[in-house]
């Protein structure tokens, strides 16, 4: 366990408020001094977290929109702040070099996506305020795709409430079309991408007006499509090979980018190359909401039920062996199922 378990989804909006009236039972300090208002707070966007430095958007969209730099404010405590967070700032807001903005509170999330701690290759917990998307990007080829592991982003995206897109790159070096059958059930908007032919328009349109948080292997070809969109985001590619500090910097933290195309502006989240979003606080019932079809007739399930092929008296099951589901449904079981297992076999090795 880690503070990241602390974390929920449904958690209240932190705010100073909230940190104010906490009852502190080792202090003995008395209570009357209250903290200022801060009335004249500004909200801002978290772009990025370096080293305890917060880099963030005041204004957005409105005349003074800039970005400032910001710490935390000694009342947040141990509340995290990430990227894609929507923060109340104080002080020197003005963004003007060497000024330094304070975060007093944060808004309430809308989503939050959380990174698993067994992960042990990168320092970084990557955790992702407010997406509202989440773009998985895959390799047709090299690296090879895994059926399972686009299966745990889709459970991390569903469980988080964040609708899945599926980009499958480099299909110039081979047919996506077997790997894609795997996603035949789900409502899933897949973009094929391939050297000097890539659907920037049709993923445009898919991330105007959105917050997208780019998730996918390292190679898979996320930072040449990150570019692409971004122009100026100068992510670096190519294999690591990165030499300065600053550049391994840039790969390997979390930042949002904006977008700015014909079908209008939206984020784009870019995280380094990451295995997992934390899986071991999935709700299963999370996923299975994005079924609506299926979770109508699970209504009828026993308590707690798995909905897997051995679950007593499940009605899903029993429609599936009773034929009483059309071909479509049967496939989206056939997705739901693999998604539950996918769950649970990481709830046995945990
Ligand atoms: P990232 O690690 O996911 O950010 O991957 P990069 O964007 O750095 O790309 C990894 C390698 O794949 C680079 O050498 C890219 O030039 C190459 N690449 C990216 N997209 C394609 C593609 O559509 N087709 C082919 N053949 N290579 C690609
Ligand atoms: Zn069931």
């Amino acid at each position: 366990m880690s503070w990241l378990d602390d974390l929920d989804d449904d958690e209240p909006e932190f705010d100073e408020a909230d940190v104010r009236v906490r009852p502190n039972p080792k202090a003995n300090r008395p209570r009357t001094k209250r903290r200022p208002a801060h009335d004249d707070a500004r909200v801002a966007r978290v772009l990025g977290v370096d080293r305890g430095r917060y880099t963030v958007l005041i204004d957005e969209d409105g005349p003074d929109e800039h970005d400032a730099v910001a710490m935390r404010a000694r009342e947040l405590r141990k509340t995290p702040v990430v990227t894609g967070d929507r923060v109340r700032v104080v002080g020197d807001t003005s963004g003007a070099p060497g000024t330094l903005a304070r975060i007093v509170g944060i808004e309430r999330r809308t989503s939050l996506l959380r990174r698993s701690a067994d992960d042990t290759d990168l320092v970084e917990r990557i955790i992702v305020a407010n997406a509202d998307q989440m773009l998985i990007v895959v390799a047709a080829a090299d690296p090879e795709p895994r059926t399972r592991l686009v299966d745990r982003y889709l459970v991390a995206a569903l469980d988080a409430g964040i609708r899945p897109l599926l980009v499958v790159t480099k299909t110039d070096l081979a047919d996506p079309a077997a790997f894609l059958h795997h996603f035949d059930g789900l409502d899933l908007e897949v973009f094929t991408s391939a050297h000097n032919d890539m659907p920037l328009e049709r993923i445009g349109g898919a991330i105007a007006g959105h917050a997208t948080v780019f998730v996918g292997h390292s190679g898979v070809g996320k930072s040449t499509l990150v570019n692409a969109l971004v122009p100026e985001a100068r992510r670096a590619t190519g294999h690591v090979n990165v030499v300065t500090g600053r550049g391994r910097h840039t790969s390997s933290s979390t930042v949002s980018l904006r977008y700015v195309g014909p079908r209008g502006r939206g984020w784009v989240i870019d995280t380094p190359g990451v295995r997992s979003f934390g899986l071991g606080h999935i709700d299963p019932t999370n996923i299975l909401r994005s079924f609506t079809d299926l979770a109508e007739i699970a209504k009828e399930c026993p308590r707690g039920c798995t909905h897997l092929p051995d679950a007593p008296d499940c009605t899903l099951v029993e429609a599936h062996e009773e034929g009483r589901l059309d071909v479509s449904a049967e496939a989206r079981l056939d997705s739901l199922q693999r998604l539950l297992t996918t769950f649970a076999g990481l709830d046995e090795h945990r």
